[in-house]
């Protein structure tokens, strides 16, 4: 028998298999795709997964490796993982072994074993009562118990801090006999009794449509938008959705976007369910990580709550996927493997038969073009749930009014009735920092950055300007650098001039900031979610971390401070990114009782999209901007691919992208390839980023295949060009950022 040559996918950027032969030890038949192995490679030892088993190499059987050890017994990747990823690989034309890289757990790909640890638990004691009298003069600990008490499964020990649950107080509670300990495997026990841990709210007509619709399609692929607009009910939706799956004996994967959401949408999930819910987002260190994803993959965790890679946790028994806001960017990663997680959903959906719901108030114009042609079942809800109204939009023509720090007369008045009634107030601003520039007031010099085409701004809390494209930090300079003088000042309005100006002005309130400065701290933003909840009036100014998923009940004035950025951006997609940040931000105001309005200051009150939006909502917005994007030819009407390349000399990164649009020119002839455009290269929108050059070259497609027949010829050709690795290049597939 001849030894067995095994074909590995390994951590490199390489697009190509590397082959091994197998340990002398190791018999064929112990060995299966998705396997781990540890191989040399160059003067390394590293990590690769098992594609392949062959009886044939192309490479020379003196330099034939032998690969040292198998690290699994099983593959830890499931089939339907494995071919996903396979999938992923090919469509963004990535290397495989990186595409594993990105899709396992940290602790996997260093070799772990994929087996869940021993954790210890603790419980409560058999007949325990959290109002035992021998407690009554021990509140910490008359908590401690009631925490416990509110976990049927215990809580494991790594969890007491996050908790806040004292080691001190459980040990006295334990020699009470009101605690016991327990050690076991991580996953927690199997499910006992019922779902709900409280009961489902009575839907409304259009809500139970919805139930109603992916109901009947469980069971199979079937991909539906749920557009339904702010506060309309979409998580309710969700919620009895996933009972339905979870009395079917089946696992839901809910995807939430970046920021923040986590916790919140945990606890929301938790109060529902009497279900095991693992949590996978960017705070879960690498160990709860791998737990959750094998609990996941063993059909220990019924529920699966995560962020964009998320997407890659196996699942034993999957019964549905949901995409909460699936109009959010933070699903696109944005460096290595260049995935879309929501356009991997449907594909993953798709691949293990199951359906799928994407859900958003303001859906990507991606997913309304796939509504609009049969791929997805369109489901809306129109109307807020629980008697909530609309908010009111006005525009605000800022034009010949004095803005002060960002704010003008009008809004200020608005803001000091609605504090004045009680309420609370949301502004909006999508800048950090105190002022975008600084400027002397005598010749002009202004903050650039000396590693970017971009101006750093000013953060006078720290007294320091900083570049939000590099980093890069320095002292603001006392006197001009160029000329000397004295008078620098600040131009235009960030986050915490905002704050500054609006302590000063409404000094009877407090003034919450919260922005990725604000809340960087561990903590800091619950604590602002707490005084926010407390429901005291208040003036909240944030960033888009505002937008995002938060239910402020007592919020009932928005005011974006500035909405024109985006109607007059050289990036296509920059309108829809700003109807969905007003309609987000809008959709913060009036979720309870006392009717919201929106205050849009503009210098543009009379730009058509923005009076479409404002008067006749998302939905008209969207057909229009639609019918923009087929008359120009642009996605979702055309396919884009963007070569992008940096290099530190001038002129390396455009000769780099030179050669590669060559050698697609000559693949587009020789393959008789039609409908590919190649557009450029060009310098990029900012040419200079961190001390690099940058260019790009964009490729245009009217349909998919002919592009992807050329990028799968074009790539193994760019890693042989001889600047291949002078100059730092990437290929994004359906790129969403054009920069
Ligand atoms: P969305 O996810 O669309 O923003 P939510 O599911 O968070 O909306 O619902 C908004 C509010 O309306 C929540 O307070 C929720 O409890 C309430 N709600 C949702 N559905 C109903 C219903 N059918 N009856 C009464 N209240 C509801
Ligand atoms: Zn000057
Ligand atoms: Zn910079």
């Amino acid at each position: 028998m001849p030894i067995p040559i095994l074909r590995l996918a390994l951590p490199s950027p390489l697009r190509r298999l590397f082959d091994y032969r197998a340990p002398d030890s190791v018999p064929r038949t112990a060995l299966q795709p998705g396997m781990r192995l540890r191989v040399p490679f160059g003067r390394r030892e590293v990590i690769g997964v098992l594609v392949e088993i062959t009886d044939q190499s192309d490479v020379p059987e003196a330099k034939l490796k032998t690969a040292l050890e198998v690290l699994d017994i099983q593959p830890p990747l499931p089939a339907a993982l494995f071919k996903l990823c396979l999938w992923t690989a090919q469509y963004y034309q990535h290397s495989l072994g990186d595409t594993f890289s990105w899709a396992l757990p940290t602790l996997l790909r260093q070799g772990e074993p994929a087996e869940a640890r021993q954790e210890r638990f603790w419980h409560l004691a058999e007949g325990a009562r959290v109002d035992d009298p021998r407690l009554a003069r021990a509140p910490r600990q008359r908590e401690a118990l009631k925490t416990i008490a509110q976990h049927p499964h215990g809580v494991a020990h790594a969890l007491l801090a996050k908790l806040q649950l004292s080691k001190d107080s459980l040990d006295l509670l334990r020699q009470k006999g009101l605690l016991r300990m327990e050690v076991r495997r991580y996953a927690p026990a199997e499910h006992h009794g019922s779902w709900l841990l409280q009961p489902e709210l009575t839907l409304n007509p259009q809500q139970r449509l919805a139930v109603e619709a992916v109901r009947a399609g469980l069971g199979g692929y079937q991909a539906f938008l749920l557009a339904g607009v702010t506060g309309s009910g979409k998580t309710e939706v969700y919620l009895q959705l996933i009972h339905q799956v979870l009395a079917a004996g089946r696992q839901a994967l809910v995807l939430i976007p970046e920021i923040n959401l986590g916790p919140q949408t945990l606890a929301r999930f938790e109060r529902r369910f009497n279900a095991r819910i693992a949590l996978l987002h960017s705070n879960v260190n690498d160990r709860e990580r791998l737990d959750a994803w094998l609990a996941a993959r063993d059909g220990e965790a019924d529920i699966i709550i995560g962020t964009r890679s998320a997407l890659f946790t196996p699942m034993k028994n999957p019964g549905l996927i949901i995409i909460d806001e699936e109009h959010d960017a933070s699903y696109k990663q944005q460096e290595g493997l260049r995935y879309h997680a929501r356009d991997l959903a449907v594909v993953r959906a798709r691949q293990e038969n199951l359906p799928i719901v994407l859900g958003s108030a303001t859906p990507s114009l991606e997913s309304l073009h796939n509504a609009h042609s049969g791929r997805y079942a369109l489901l809306k809800l129109t109307e807020r749930a629980g008697g909530a109204q609309p908010p009111q939009f006005h525009r605000l023509d800022v034009r010949s009014r004095p803005l002060d720090s960002g704010i003008s007369g009008p809004l200020q008045q608005a803001m000091a009735q609605t504090l004045a009634a009680g309420q609370q107030v949301l502004v909006f601003l999508n800048r950090r920092g105190f002022a975008p520039t600084l400027l002397c007031h005598d010749c002009g010099w202004l903050s650039q950055c000396p590693r970017c085409d971009a101006r750093m701004t000013l953060h006078q809390r720290h007294n320091e300007l900083r570049c939000h494209h590099c980093g890069h930090c320095e002292r603001p300079p006392s006197n001009c650098p160029s000329c000397r003088h004295v008078d620098l000042r600040p131009v235009g309005a960030g986050t915490e001039r905002a704050e500054e100006r609006l302590a000063v002005l409404f000094p009877d309130y407090p003034v919450l900031r919260i922005d990725r400065d604000s809340t960087a701290r561990k903590g800091a933003m619950d604590q602002l979610l707490g005084t926010i909840n407390r429901g005291e009036p208040c003036l909240l100014v944030g960033t888009q971390m505002l937008a995002k998923g938060h239910h402020f009940p007592r919020v009932t004035l928005v005011a974006i401070l500035d909405a024109d950025g985006g109607l007059f951006s050289a990036d296509f997609r920059a309108s829809e990114r700003m109807a969905q940040l007003i309609l987000q931000v809008a959709g913060r105001a009036g979720r309870a009782e006392e009717p919201g309005q929106v205050i849009i200051q503009t210098h543009l009150a009379d730009h058509p999209l923005l009076v479409q939006l404002t008067e006749q909502g998302y939905f008209a917005f969207a057909e229009q901007a639609l019918s923009e994007r087929r008359a120009a030819g642009l996605p979702p009407f055309s396919h884009l691919a963007l070569l992008r390349a940096e290099a530190h000399k001038p002129g390396q990164a455009e000769a780099f992208l030179d050669d590669a649009c060559a050698e697609a020119e000559g693949l587009l002839g020789a393959l008789l390839l039609g409908g590919v455009e190649l557009l450029g290269p060009v310098p990029a929108p900012m040419e200079r980023r961190a001390g690099r050059f940058r260019a790009q070259l964009l490729l245009q497609a009217s349909a998919r295949a002919p592009l992807h027949r050329l990028m799968a010829a074009w790539l193994p050709l760019l890693e042989q060009l001889p600047d291949s690795r002078t100059v730092r290049w990437s290929l994004d597939v359906d790129p969403i950022d054009l920069f």
